[in-house]
Order: structure tokens, then C-alpha cells, then sequence
């Protein structure tokens, strides 16, 4: 493409396009237009190495012609059909969803991860109402945490300044400060709910009134607000509190689901089963939008009663299409026929490993942590006082990075004195090559700018 008709582009977009987070800057702006295996090329043909998966949701990477096929093949055959009836694709997804999760769910489908933890959150209520325990409406989640941008999910987040400026919120969705062993190196004298940060949980119940709280929602290591993982033990125990005070455990897989911890879903690597899991992203590796919520049976089955208010009075036009659940069929079938689970294990592992000897002798590297091909790199200022970093050297370091041809992220720009942690979370099928790529223009650029 000419100069003069990428100033076009780069003109219509910026006069037409509204972009997320940010306003237009065309330096900074890159316009794809093609897409190959972790590559990305834009309109004046530069290549970069996606190290994001766009929003961290391409999993099996870009340009797999036999997920179009699929989709296309399935949109000759039916294209849409509402679930208010029924179709194959949706039924043979939730069958193949419930192999993944070991049994005992039930798939109601959306189009985002903001809709799937909407639509979780309406569930819980209205859970508890047809158990006749109707004062329970409270949502616990914890600071730093991201469930989404529509107004029930912005309330669950705990980032402040993703708020600022849209409330008031929601009532009802109550925080929690999240396990951060970094911060706070995880206690060996203290396990299970002896931790700090189950107490917290079960303190907010006990000051809340546990029959209020309907449900504890939380991603299984959080992603967006700086990869923190938690103790072994955090998620165990965090379930046995809402069992104990009758709340039901909601896990977001929304970035952790479909292999981008090692596992299937994030869960599975701390031996949980929460009573609802939301999943959207990595579902179809974004090549169509598709969410799901599943729901465990006997969550379900509150919802049996005959009167009209017993259904769950929820409907939209495009959960479940008929071409994004071939789709997603498909995907899941390229990640078990290529071992991408297995694969985003071992490989993330050898990265982590990688960048801990290269980055963390570095003044300003206070952390390197990850679990499979989900990294985080947290900067600070110094290693002793742990004081992040300021924002303007973490764009410079993801600005050198991008001008050397790869992308990688930061924890949103929207923690509170916390936007320090670069992530990494490139597509489970990324090579050996493009590792020692990724790690080598990662670590030159940190060298460079710290
Ligand atoms: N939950 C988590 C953990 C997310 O990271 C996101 C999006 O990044 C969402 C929910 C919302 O998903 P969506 O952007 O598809 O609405």
C-alpha cells in the first residue's frame, strides 16, 4: 500500500473510529490487515509479532482457514435460529463444554464475557429467590479484578478508573483485596482460610450479613489487573466459605479458559468446581463472538418450578449463534488435535523461566510470574520499597517493544497506582523461534529504556 492511501486510512479512521481507552494517535495506531499464525501485518506492510492475542483471545492463532470453513459451511446450512428453540451446533457445544468440565452443567450462551458474568450474576439472584432465600443479592469480587464493561459487570470490577466517570454503579457488588504474593510473600505458618485474604472474604461476609451475599465471583489468577496468582490453597478455601455461608462461587475463565493457563480452564489448576464458570474469548479464539455461562445442574434445577417467575427471564438475539458454536466446536477441536494445553504449559513454562534469568537481576524488575502462556513482568523503582514504576517507562518499554515489531501488553492503565506489570499472552501455538524472539526484543527493550 502507497504512503498517500495509508494517510488515507489513517484519516478515515481517526475522523470516523472511536477507539477504545485512547484517542487516535497515528503513530501509534496500527491498522491490520492480515493476519497469519502469531503474525500480524498492517496496511504499510510492517509485521508484528502478536504477544497479546489481540485482547489475549486468539489461542489457535490467526488465519485458520478451518474455522471460516466451519462457520461458513454452517451459515450455508442454518445461520441463525434463536435458542428460544434449539439447533445442533448449540447442543453439540454444551455437550462437548460439559466433557471439558468433567459433567454436571448446563450452557446458556451470550456474546461477551461482560454479557456471560451478566447473565451469572442474574442467575445467583434469582437462584436464591426460587430457593425461597430472597435477601441474597450481594456480589463479592476483589480489587484489580475485570468482569466487564456493561453496568452490572463495571460494578463487579474493582478498578477504579474504569468507573470514574459512569456512576453511580450498580448497587450490590461489594470488594475484597485480591492475594498478591508478591507484595504480600504468601505466609507458610498461615493455610487455607487461615490466609489474610480468605479472611477478608469471610470478615465481609460476617459484617454484610452472609444471607445477604449471593455469590463471590473471581477469575481463578487475575489477568488484566496484573497477573497475580494466587496461594495454592486460596481458591479451595475460598470455595469452602461460600459453602459454609451459602453463597455460590463464580469462576471468570474469560481470558484463564481454553488452554492460556496450561489447563483447559484456570480453575483446573487449583482442584476447584465452582457452581457457575463464565467464559467467552478463546471459546472461538475470537473469530466470532460467542460467551457461555454454564451453570451447575443443581443451580439449574431452582429454576424448575411451574409458576411464570420461575424461568430465568433472560433473552438475547444472537447468544449461541448457529455459526459461532460450529466455530467454537472446531477450535476446541484444534486444541486437543494440536495438545494446546499441554503445549501452553511447557512452552509458558520455559519463557517464565527464560525471562526470570534474563530480567529479574535487572534494578528495576521486581517480578516475573506467569502460569502457562499467561506472564506478567512487574517493574518498580526499586527492589526494596517494591514503589511501581512510573506509567510513562511502562509505555516506553511497550512502545520499544512494538517498534522492534512485537506487541505485548500492560495491566490495563486502569489499577490504581498500579499500571507497572507488563503482560505477555501470545497464542498457545506460538514457536520456539518466535519465543526466543519474543523473550529476546522483550528483554533488549527493558535494557534499553530501564
Ligand atoms: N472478564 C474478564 C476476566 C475479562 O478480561 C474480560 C475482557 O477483557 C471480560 C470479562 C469482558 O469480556 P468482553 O470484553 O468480551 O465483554
Amino acid at each position: 500500500m502507497s504512503k498517500s492511501e495509508l494517510t488515507s486510512y489513517q484519516q478515515k479512521d481517526e475522523a470516523y473510529v472511536w477507539h477504545a481507552m485512547k484517542p487516535y494517535n497515528p503513530t501509534n495506531t496500527l491498522i491490520a490487515k492480515e493476519a497469519k499464525g502469531v503474525w500480524v501485518t498492517d496496511k504499510g506492510g510492517k509485521r508484528f509479532l502478536d504477544a497479546m492475542s489481540g485482547l489475549w483471545c486468539v489461542n489457535v492463532g490467526y488465519g485458520r482457514e478451518e474455522l471460516a470453513e466451519a462457520a461458513y459451511e454452517q451459515m450455508k446450512q442454518l445461520a441463525y435460529f434463536p435458542l428460544t428453540h434449539s439447533h445442533g451446533p448449540a447442543i453439540e457445544l454444551a455437550e462437548k463444554l460439559n466433557e471439558l468440565l468433567g459433567g454436571d452443567y448446563v450452557i446458556f450462551y451470550s456474546n461477551s464475557g461482560s454479557e456471560a458474568n451478566e447473565v451469572a450474576f442474574k442467575i445467583a439472584r434469582q437462584y436464591h429467590q426460587q430457593k425461597g432465600d430472597s435477601n441474597r443479592y450481594k456480589i463479592i469480587s476483589r480489587y484489580r479484578s475485570y468482569h466487564g464493561n456493561t453496568m452490572g459487570a463495571m460494578a463487579a470490577t474493582g478498578q477504579a478508573q474504569r468507573k470514574y466517570k459512569y456512576e453511580p454503579m450498580t448497587t450490590g457488588f461489594l470488594h475484597v483485596a485480591p492475594p498478591d504474593t508478591y507484595r504480600s510473600p504468601v505466609d507458610s505458618t498461615k493455610t487455607g482460610r487461615e490466609r489474610e485474604e480468605v479472611k477478608a472474604i469471610e470478615q465481609m461476609m460476617v459484617w454484610e450479613l452472609a444471607e445477604t451475599v449471593a455469590a463471590v465471583i473471581m477469575e481463578p489468577i487475575i489477568t488484566g489487573g496484573g497477573i497475580l496468582l494466587p496461594p495454592e490453597d486460596y481458591l479451595t478455601s475460598v470455595q469452602e466459605v461460600c459453602q459454609e455461608k451459602g453463597a455460590l462461587l463464580i469462576v471468570d475463565e474469560v481470558i484463564c479458559g481454553f488452554g492460556r493457563t496450561g489447563e483447559p480452564f484456570g480453575f483446573m489448576n487449583y482442584g476447584v468446581k465452582p457452581d457457575i464458570i463464565t467464559m467467552a474469548k478463546g471459546i472461538t479464539s475470537a473469530y466470532l463472538p460467542l460467551s457461555v455461562t454454564a451453570v451447575k445442574k443443581e443451580v439449574y434445577d431452582a429454576f424448575k418450578g411451574s409458576e411464570e417467575y420461575d424461568y430465568f427471564r433472560h433473552v438475547n438475539t444472537f447468544g449461541g449463534n448457529p455459526a459461532a458454536c460450529a466455530l467454537a466446536l472446531k477450535n476446541l477441536e484444534i486444541m486437543e488435535k494440536e495438545g494446546l494445553y499441554t503445549r501452553a504449559k511447557v512452552v509458558g513454562a520455559e519463557m517464565l523461566e527464560e525471562l526470570i534469568k534474563e530480567l529479574l537481576p535487572h534494578p528495576n524488575v521486581g517480578d516475573v510470574r506467569g502460569k502457562g502462556l499467561l506472564i506478567g513482568i512487574e517493574l518498580v523503582n526499586d527492589k526494596e520499597t517494591k514503589e511501581p514504576i512510573d506509567v510513562q517507562l511502562v509505555n516506553k518499554v511497550i512502545a520499544s517493544c512494538k517498534e522492534k515489531g512485537v506487541i505485548i501488553g500492560k495491566n490495563g492503565a486502569t489499577v490504581a497506582g498500579f499500571n507497572n506489570v507488563l503482560t505477555i499472552a501470545p497464542p498457545l501455538i506460538i514457536n520456539e523461534e518466535e519465543v526466543k524472539l519474543l523473550v529476546k526484543t522483550i528483554v533488549e527493550s527493558v535494557k534499553l529504556n530501564l
